[in-house]
Parts: C-alpha cells; sequence; structure tokens
C-alpha cells in the first residue's frame, strides 16, 4: 500500500522530534519520507490519504511486558493477597484453560491493545498448542508481537518440546510481525542449572534463527522485596546481594534479557543491568495493584539502563492500557520521591515507545523515520479534555485516554480506522469469550464434584 498521512502533528520520538502540519509517507510495510506537509505532499501526490487533521500522529505504543491468553480471567479474582489470589483463585481457573480459550484471551486482548494505540505487545504465557495459541492470535488480528513459553523446573521436558516447536513454527512469521523468546518464569521457580541450560538454548536458537530477528529471555525479576529468600527456599541458594547479582553469577545475563518487574533491587543489581545491557520493564499498575513495591525507575535510568513499559497481564491490571500506564508510571514516582520534576512526560513517552523496542531488540519499531517499519497511531484531540493544547507530550501522558486514538495501522496496514477494529469481528471476539468464560467455570464446577 502507498499511504500519506497529513494534516496532524507527527511526534516522530526519533531525530527530527515534534512535527507541527506534518505529513508522511508510506510504502508497504515502511516509512519512508517524514517532515512538514508543504515538503512531503508534493512529492506523493497520487498516494493514498489519510487525513489527519487535527490529531497527533506518533508511533504505536509498546506494551513491553503483558500475559494476553489471560484476558479471559479478568475480574474474576481481585483484592486478595497474592499467595492467596493466585494458589486459590487464579491457578484452579488456569489450569482449566485448553489451548481454545488460550487463543480466545488473546484475541480479546490484542482486540483491547490496538483500539486502544498499542501494536506490539511481549507476551509471556503456555504454548500448548501448535495454532491455538498467542502467536497465532496476534498474527490473525495483525499486531506484532514476541510471544514467549514460559518455563518451570518442575516441566522441563515439556518446556523444551515447547520451545523449540513455537521457535520453528512460529518466529519471523506473518510478514516478520510475530517473533518468539525463551521465557524462564522467575528465579525462584527456575533452577540455577536450568536457567543455564535456557539461556544456552536462547543462545542456539538465535545462531539458528537470528536471522529473521532476535530470540530474546523475558523473565520476571524481583517482583516482590521476598525473592532472595523464595530462592533460598526453593534452591538452597544465596541471592542476598541481589537477584540480578544472583543471576549475573549464573552467567545468564546480557542485552537481550528483559527482566519484568525490577521492584526489589539492590544497588548492585542496578550496576550489573547497566553493565550488562539488561533491559528493564515497569509495570507501575500491576505493582500497585498486588502492592509489590516500586520499582526504582529514575535510578535505572540514571544508570543507563533501558526501562521499557508493561501492563503486565489482564488480571493484575486490570487492562492493557498503555495510557494509564504512562500516567501512572510518572505519578507514582513523583509521589514516591516526593519530586514532581521526577519521571517527566518525554521520558515516559520514550519508554512506551522508542525504549519499548530497544527492550525487545527490535529498533525497527518505535519511531517514525524512513526506514523504520509503519507502526503509527492517530489520536484525536478535539475533545474537551484536550482543548486547549499547550503541549502534545503534556496531553499524551497526562490527558489522553486511549479511546481517544482513531486510526492504527501496524505494518504499514489499517486494522483501526475510526474507532473500528478492521481485521476481525470484534463482536465476534467477545461473543467468543463470553461463552469461553462459562465453559471455563463450568469445568471448574466439574472439577469440585
Ligand atoms: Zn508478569
Amino acid at each position: 500500500m502507498e499511504l500519506l498521512v497529513e494534516g496532524g502533528t507527527v511526534l516522530t520520538m526519533g531525530q527530527k522530534g515534534t512535527i507541527r502540519d506534518g505529513a508522511l509517507a508510506i510504502e508497504d510495510d515502511r516509512i519512508v519520507a517524514v517532515g512538514r506537509a508543504r515538503e512531503i505532499k508534493p512529492k506523493f501526490r497520487r498516494y493514498e490519504r489519510l487525513d489527519a487533521r487535527g490529531c497527533i500522529i506518533m508511533p504505536g505504543l509498546v506494551n513491553a511486558h503483558q500475559h494476553i491468553s489471560m484476558g479471559l480471567l479478568r475480574g474474576y479474582a481481585d483484592d486478595y493477597p497474592l499467595k492467596e489470589w493466585l494458589e486459590q483463585h487464579i491457578w484452579p481457573l488456569e489450569a482449566k484453560m485448553e489451548p481454545y480459550h488460550m487463543y480466545v484471551g488473546s484475541l480479546l486482548t490484542c482486540a483491547e491493545s490496538l483500539l486502544s494505540g498499542v501494536t506490539t505487545v511481549n507476551t509471556m504465557y503456555h504454548y500448548a498448542h501448535p495454532e491455538l495459541n498467542e502467536a497465532k492470535a496476534i498474527a490473525d488480528i495483525g499486531m506484532r508481537g514476541v510471544v514467549g513459553h514460559v518455563c518451570f523446573s518442575w516441566r522441563k521436558e515439556e518446556d523444551r518440546r515447547a520451545l523449540d516447536d513455537l521457535v520453528r513454527r512460529w518466529h519471523g512469521t506473518a510478514d516478520g510481525r510475530v517473533r518468539v523468546s525463551v521465557d524462564p518464569h522467575a528465579p525462584y521457580t527456575v533452577d540455577p542449572d536450568y536457567m543455564v541450560e535456557l539461556r544456552r538454548l536462547t543462545n542456539e536458537y538465535n545462531e539458528r534463527y537470528g536471522h529473521e530477528g532476535a530470540i530474546t529471555f523475558h523473565i520476571h525479576v524481583a517482583e516482590t522485596p521476598d525473592e532472595p529468600d523464595k530462592i533460598r527456599e526453593a534452591f538452597g541458594v544465596s541471592a542476598d546481594e541481589g537477584v540480578v547479582a544472583y543471576l549475573d553469577r549464573l552467567g545468564v545475563l546480557g542485552p537481550d534479557m528483559v527482566a519484568a518487574h525490577c521492584v526489589a533491587l539492590t544497588g548492585k543489581d542496578i550496576a550489573i543491568m547497566a553493565r550488562r545491557g539488561v533491559k528493564a520493564v515497569h509495570n507501575p499498575v500491576s505493582n500497585m495493584k498486588l502492592a509489590s513495591g516500586v520499582s526504582p525507575v529514575v535510578e535505572l535510568l540514571r544508570a543507563g539502563v533501558v526501562v521499557a513499559l508493561g501492563t503486565d497481564g489482564p488480571c493484575s491490571n486490570n487492562t492493557a492500557d498503555m495510557f494509564e500506564t504512562m500516567k501512572f508510571a510518572s505519578l507514582l514516582q513523583k509521589v514516591v520521591l516526593n519530586d514532581p520534576t521526577a519521571l517527566p512526560a518525554r521520558t515516559v513517552l520514550e519508554m512506551a515507545t522508542v525504549r519499548g523496542a530497544l527492550a525487545l531488540s527490535w529498533p525497527e519499531i518505535g519511531a517514525i523515520e524512513p526506514g523504520k517499519k509503519a507502526d503509527l497511531i492517530v489520536i484525536d484531540v478535539r475533545k474537551p479534555h484536550l482543548t486547549p493544547l499547550y503541549s502534545e507530550e503534556s496531553h499524551l501522558v497526562y490527558a489522553v485516554r486511549s479511546s481517544d486514538v482513531r486510526t492504527v495501522l501496524v505494518d504499514g496496514e489499517i486494522v483501526v480506522e475510526d474507532r473500528e477494529l478492521k481485521t476481525m469481528d470484534l463482536a465476534d471476539i467477545m461473543e467468543e469469550a463470553t461463552k469461553a468464560k462459562e465453559d471455563l467455570l463450568s469445568r471448574l464446577e466439574e472439577g469440585k464434584t
């Protein structure tokens, strides 16, 4: 497709900064030109037009930590202590999930994500079927994503089979929109030897399949302050100097590591992350809802660590809304540090776009620049809560709602137009999800009798 997007303010998140009365041209899946409308328009006269007058055009948002299948379980159980929430509510229901439920839950979360301006998602879940899985949902709905299989010490054989199948079948598919990752669940559920083996496996996959894009190493790290205790209890090893320091001793760190949460870090952990190029993903809403604590985001950034943003799964957030996450990220640091200058709007926007792309080792996304993938969103700012407009960056973080996203492009394709999902029937997805919920609940009842 040849498309000229014109008439709005382009927030490139790249070298050209913010361009008022800007325009950009797209050929197939790539951006080929961006600049002032009067310079760009004459060169691409014959291209189909997308009118973005009164709107902000920016890169699609990158949600760097999710569990998209869990869309089906949203709101099933809330307001419990973490252990009780998992053991008595979430895990028993999850145990009843079949591949079909995972596929439907994933479609639901992807639809919600696209409609709210998220074009790329990094998701960790169980890969249990060659077709009915998260990768298929992302491919079918026209999104971009990194799909992992979550690994635990108690099912090593099963994990190896799942990882092999996932990487062989899905890495680089859907015109390169789908990539895969190796996902050790956490340092307290994956024993030291298995952690080392999974790192080695990631390196092997990169040697064999890396020409289709990086295969990343995605893991929950230091989500709660008691993680060193849990590691000692599980495997009899010390992580008292810090969970990242412990992982460094195992030799598993590297720039392809995506560390979700990073709440309870030591000073040593932060220095090691910077030295090894480990990427952090901050999930402020989930951390607040589960009372996990507050990630030292400002310290991480100061040390030079790439910090991206994520929502975490729909059960612990409970939305896939990255605009809400951006606002919370900023407000949380401000109140905790007692400093209104902490985590300004510009930094938060970078975390949700360019730094998200860096975190996923996917440099072709995250900014509007010639040569990058055409993943972008058009936000309508002709609204009472966005009028008048002094600063696009301020509005985007503190005032825009995800429902202000009007049009969404992924890989040069219009996937949402005037707030309507174009790639699949949204009403069908919601109907299937409601049926799947009833089915899950009846399976749970059957299990009890
Ligand atoms: Zn998570």
